[in-house]
Formats: structure tokens, sequence, C-alpha cells
């Protein structure tokens, strides 16, 4: 609380995305040209809620960000917490956000809320909702039942969870989805939630950050030429996007069992949902050969959060843990 306001303290950061562009020159599409402050002027309404501290941290488009400058905006909305701030909120594109909401989520120490919100339209266009999801973000992080969660993702009035939430539709205002529902709704600005916290295990920071993951997704009558490339190009992880329930070719199941001994690889669904499978399948390709090859399931986890998930199993020496952080 800041004792003169007796308002709580949010602390907003901003990296970039749509909810930053606009268009400067006529036909040229829109860019990431807005700070914080100019996002926080379409809202008014937040100055009645908290005390803001506001920092503009990016102006990315979010295809562009990486692993380094998360870590840096970890260490940002970190110490804003220590330094007495209820919550935290980023704004930032919506293309990566169900990667980078789960990095965070993975990393986050504290019961205090981290949201996440972004917009479907640019700050130019007619409806943009921008400054809708950045003031439900703020009902989000200050709400009481909030706390615990971990990393929230807010978008379109719906509350989801960082592990589950992922972008389905490309353009549609309504592009966020978990597989389980949302974990709630803001409903005349008050959030009602419809599942309890989940408990969660957090990682502490990595200790070394230059090693690379790769994630390549099977498709018909594929080679395996790119395959047989990843150990010899040097990457330490494997995550495959594989066909229905965590499948593969007979000849991508081979060159697996070769790839095991000197890199974890992981074997995820490209269907959108559901698990995959652990003990239904019996041919060369499917859960059960791959298992026995030493391929790891990824049970409900998205091919996309799996190499989050790897990558920071690898960065903190955890990799042998990697069976026990994958959801069944
Ligand atoms: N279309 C994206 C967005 O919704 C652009 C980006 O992710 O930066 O923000």
């Amino acid at each position: 609380m800041n004792e003169q306001t007796s308002l709580p303290r949010l602390a907003i950061g901003s990296l970039g995305g749509t909810v930053s562009m606009q268009a400067s020159t006529l036909g040229c599409g829109v860019r990431p040209t807005l700070g914080c402050d100019a996002q926080l002027a379409q809202v008014p309404q937040l100055r009645e809620l908290a005390d803001l501290e506001v920092a503009t941290l990016g102006l990315l488009p979010s295809a562009s960000m990486g692993f380094a400058a998360l870590l840096d905006v970890l260490a940002w909305a970190r110490a804003e917490v220590e330094r007495g701030a209820q919550a935290v909120i980023l704004t930032q594109g919506t293309d990566s956000l169900e990667e980078t909401a789960y990095f965070l989520h993975l990393l986050w120490p504290f019961d205090a809320p981290l949201v996440m919100t972004g917009a479907m339209r640019a700050a130019n266009q007619p409806g943009n909702d921008g400054p809708a999801n950045l003031l439900a973000a703020a009902q989000v992080a200050l709400a009481q039942d909030s706390r615990g969660r971990g990393v929230l993702v807010v978008m379109n009035d719906q509350v989801h969870c960082a592990a589950r939430v992922r972008k389905t539709a490309s353009l549609a205002m309504a592009a966020f989805r978990s597989g389980c529902g949302p974990l709630g709704d803001v409903v005349e600005g008050v959030v009602v939630y419809r599942q309890a916290p989940a408990r969660r295990k957090v990682l502490p920071l990595p200790h070394c950050t230059e090693h690379r993951v790769a994630l390549l997704e099977v498709c018909l009558d594929a080679d395996t030429a790119l395959l047989q490339a990843v150990a010899t190009l040097g990457y330490e992880g494997l995550v495959i996007a594989g066909f229905g329930a965590g499948h593969v070719s007979g000849g991508w199941s081979e060159v697996l069992g070769q790839l095991v001994p000197a890199l974890p690889v992981i074997v995820a669904t490209r269907t959108g949902s559901g698990p995959t499978a652990s003990a239904s399948y019996g041919f060369a390709g499917a859960e059960i050969d791959l298992q026995a090859k030493g391929v790891q399931m990824a049970g409900q986890l998205c091919p996309r959060k799996c190499r989050i998930l790897l990558w920071l199993l690898i960065g903190t020496g955890r990799q042998q843990q990697l069976h026990s952080w994958l959801p069944c």
C-alpha cells in the first residue's frame, strides 16, 4: 500500500506487441510504438484502482522476444514485488504469449500474481481490445483470489493458467483457450474463479543459458534428414510435435532411439488438445515403442511448452527430473 493514497501498488511493464502498435504511415501496417504510459493513458480508471509503477521494458513484436530478455523482465518483476508491489502486469504481443507466460510461470516464486495481457486489435483500430484487457488484467491482479496461482493470462475477460493456455486463433478476438477451460472470468469488473489454485512447482533461475532445444513437427512422408542433424548441430534437447496421441513414423522412431542416449527427447501431440497416450498403441513409432527407447511422453503439455520446460530444466541441471515435471 502507498501510505498517502492507501491504494495498493501495482507494477505494469510493457514489452510491445499489437497492444503497443499503431500505423504511422498509411498502408505500411501497424508497428510497436506505444510505450507503457501511452497504453495506460487509454485506461484512466487504472489510477483509481492502484498506485501505478510504470515501465516500458521493450517495444518488440512478440515473435522477436527471447529467453535472455525474459530473464531480464523476470528480474524487473521480482524487484517490483520485493519493493512492495501487490501484483505485476506485463503487456506484450499475443503471438508468443503462451510461451512467455509459461516460461515466467515456471520461475515466478511469489504468491503475488504476475498477470499478462495483450490485444488482438491495434491501438488505432476501431474496437481495439487493449484498454479493456488492461483494465481486466488489473482487476485480476488486485483480486485476493488471484494470489498463489503463478502467472495468469487475461484476454477477452477470461483468466487462463499459463501452463495450459494456447493461442488458437490467428486474428479473432476470442483467440485464447485452455484445454480444461479458463480458470475464471471477469464479470462486471470482478474476477470469478471456477477452479481452485493448482499446486505448482517453481524452478530456480537457470545458471546456464547458452544451450538450445529444438522443436520439430512430424508430417506425412517426412524424411529424417533434419532429425538426424539435431545432435550434430549441437542441440541439447529435442521436442517432437507428434501425430495423434504422440506418434511418429517407424523411420523417425529409429532415429529418436539413436538420439536418446545423447539428449533428452520429448514427444508431444500436435493435435492441439488432449494428452499423449502411455499404454494404448504397440506399433513402431507409438508411445510404447518410444518409451522403451527412452523417449518421454509429454502428457498434457503442448510441444511449445515442452520446449520451454526442457530448456529451463537443462539450464538448472535438472533434465533428469523431466518425468516429474510433465503433467499426465
Ligand atoms: N499479432 C501479435 C499480437 O497480437 C503481434 C505480436 O505478437 O507481437 O500482439
